[in-house]
């Protein structure tokens, strides 16, 4: 079709489990390729691209504090757990043309550049993609409250959140088959209700802003395009 994006400047947020095959460890090429190619196609609309990836698949601070290690500890190596997953989205967004930064929190210059805002903004008006590793940071924080934070430094326009399923639920539908799914919430539902869609620190950063959030279907090819494109798939989170 002839239609425009609705987006011009997005962020994506991706889990590390979207990277993880059936087995829900480590990297899968497949499933990373073939989500290189939608972000590449999304690209070649015009549209400018940060991406911001969870660790999940590889180490999550939370389960190893629980289960004995020291907080902040666990979470620097969830941090890093997100710097791998950020190489690894890199190299295949690379093996399809497309040019992109890895931009680091946790300074490592050998492998990726320092956050520097002025320069992601830069990157970004010359069609690269760029990827913004080791969350925000700090310890005690998650990788959606790091797509918020970036997200608004940026001036993206909508946080694309990528999640298994069509959108929120009102019930998990994995478990329900009579859970209905919200085309559209407000930020205080989703707080008040408790609702999946990010943590409370991401969703409140994203309510203080007016920056929405649009949860959809990562797991349907061609859903990344759809979104941008301003097809009614997924569900809304605004004011
Ligand atoms: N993390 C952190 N600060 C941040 C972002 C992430 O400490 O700003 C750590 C935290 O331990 C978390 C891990 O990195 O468990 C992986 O991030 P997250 O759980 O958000 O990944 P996802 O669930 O999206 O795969």
């Amino acid at each position: 079709s002839d239609k425009g994006p609705k987006f011009k400047k997005i962020l994506l947020k991706l889990s590390g489990e979207a990277l993880a095959g059936d087995n829900g460890y480590g990297i899968d090429p497949e499933i990373i390729n073939g989500i290189a190619g939608e972000i590449r196609e999304v690209i070649d609309l015009g549209v400018q691209v940060a991406l911001v990836i969870g660790g999940g698949n590889i180490f999550r601070g939370l389960a190893a504090s629980s289960a004995g290690m020291d907080r902040a500890s666990a979470d620097y190596m969830g941090m890093l757990a997100t710097v791998m997953n950020s190489l690894a989205l890199q190299d295949a967004l690379e093996k399809v043309d497309v040019i992109t930064r890895v931009q680091s929190a946790i300074e490592m210059r050998e492998i990726a550049e320092p956050y520097i805002r002025r320069r992601a903004v830069r990157h970004l008006e010359k069609g690269r993609v760029v990827i913004f590793a080791a969350g925000t940071g700090n310890p005690y924080f998650t990788t959606d409250t790091a797509a918020s934070l970036r997200a608004m430094e940026i001036g993206a326009e909508v946080i694309l959140k990528a999640t298994k399923v069509d959108g929120v639920f009102d019930a998990d539908p994995a478990k329900n088959p009579a859970a209905k799914k919200y085309d559209s919430l407000s930020y205080l539902d989703v707080l008040q209700k408790g609702l999946q869609v990010m943590d409370a620190t991401a969703t409140s950063l994203c309510m203080d802003n007016d920056l929405p959030i649009l949860v959809f279907n990562l797991t349907q090819p061609g859903n990344i395009k759809k979104v941008v494109l301003g097809d009614p798939i997924g569900t809304i989170v605004k004011g």
